[in-house]
């Protein structure tokens, strides 16, 4: 029999899952669950490295591994990262073939501390939200996958994993790790609707993101006091937030209605409002069956999480079996 190639991805529990999570990578993990050998993380130490409450972290984390099932995660599929602590160990390991200024190059580091600078003047920037990206290279390869499904937001992440692969490998003298590589969706990075030059992102707000579990009167409220531009921009040219409207349209699957919209806006005759309900009403639609889904996981909360556990600790076998062999190749006793 030949072996299923691996699949590995994450999803951090720090908020709700959106439209970005849905379109930019979990549409891809649900389908990559065909034909892969597939690992879904809920990386609960990543929620560490930004200021957080215990408790809410505990329920975060329950409520998205819930939500990944309802988006139709086989829950065989689903782990909880603090469940498998190989994971940190790998890290500290990686953390020795990562340079100092690799880490000072993330984009999402350079963010996240400008964020936290921004929003409270006793502001903490943590050790852990530097170091991160090797925690995140330890998720990867310690299930030696092949392909990575991620957002475009993560090319730069999974750069670093690769890099600290090849240095493993040629210290090692062997190939232990597959490089991996990323796998994009359609629509590799949605914007936030109230500011179309920012991903949209949990970590950022809850007006910067669109759960896809919201009751619809949210969902079209929010949809509805998207930033757009003045009129002023015309075909050929389109602003940042009439552009993610339309890419969010055409992610729901909305393609008649994206056809004729697109038809508007070249001939100049689009309005936006008319865009908007349009949109708000196809994502109502698109995130229909993902609720109800829910619906019926929540009214049988703790069979779901019996389960999500047992996976983890299945898991956990393939992770201590990577362990075992980096550390004893990497001269540790
Ligand atoms: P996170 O919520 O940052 O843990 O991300 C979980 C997954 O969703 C990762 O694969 C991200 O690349 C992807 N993702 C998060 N935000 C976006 C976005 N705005 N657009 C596209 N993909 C995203």
């Amino acid at each position: 029999m030949v072996e299923k190639k691996k699949i590995l991805s994450c999803i951090q529990p720090t908020g709700n899952v959106h439209l970005g999570n849905y379109f930019g990578a979990i549409e891809n993990w649900v389908n990559l669950q065909e034909g892969y050998d597939t690992y879904y993380g809920i990386v609960n130490y990543h929620a560490q490295t930004m200021p957080y409450n215990p408790a809410k972290l505990r329920e975060l984390t329950w409520d998205v591994a819930l939500r990944l099932h309802a988006c139709g995660i086989k829950i065989e599929n689903i782990f909880i990262q603090s469940l498998v602590p190989e994971h940190t160990e790998l890290a500290w390991i990686l953390s020795c073939m990562c340079s100092y200024g690799e880490l000072s190059r993330m984009t999402q580091f350079k963010d996240k501390s400008a964020h936290l600078k921004e929003s409270d003047k006793d502001y903490f920037v943590s050790a852990g939200l530097f170091t991160y990206p090797v925690l995140q290279a330890a998720d990867i390869l310690i299930y030696k996958p092949h392909f990575v499904p991620v957002g475009k937001d993560q090319e730069q992440h999974l750069e670093l994993t690769r890099n600290i692969a090849t240095r493993f490998n040629s210290l090692v003298g062997q190939d232990f790790f597959p490089i991996p590589e990323a796998l994009f969706t359609k629509v590799p990075k949605v914007m936030s609707t109230a500011d179309p030059m920012r991903k949209m992102s949990s970590s950022m707000g809850e007006k910067h993101n669109i759960d896809m579990f919201a009751d619809p009167a949210k969902i079209t409220k929010q949809i509805k006091s998207a930033v757009t531009d003045s009129g002023n921009v015309t075909y050929p040219d389109m602003s940042p937030g009439v552009e993610n409207l339309f890419s969010i349209m055409k992610a729901t699957g909305a393609n008649e209605l994206y056809d004729k919209m697109i038809n508007q806006y070249k001939a100049g005759t689009l309005r936006y409002g008319d865009l908007k309900s349009d949109l708000a009403e196809a994502i109502v639609e698109f995130t229909k069956p993902f609720r109800r889904k829910l619906d019926q996981i929540l009214s049988d909360k703790k069979h779901f999480k019996n389960e999500i556990k047992k996976a983890s600790y299945q898991t956990r076998q393939v992770a201590q079996e990577t362990l075992k062999n980096v550390r004893n190749i990497s001269g540790l006793i």
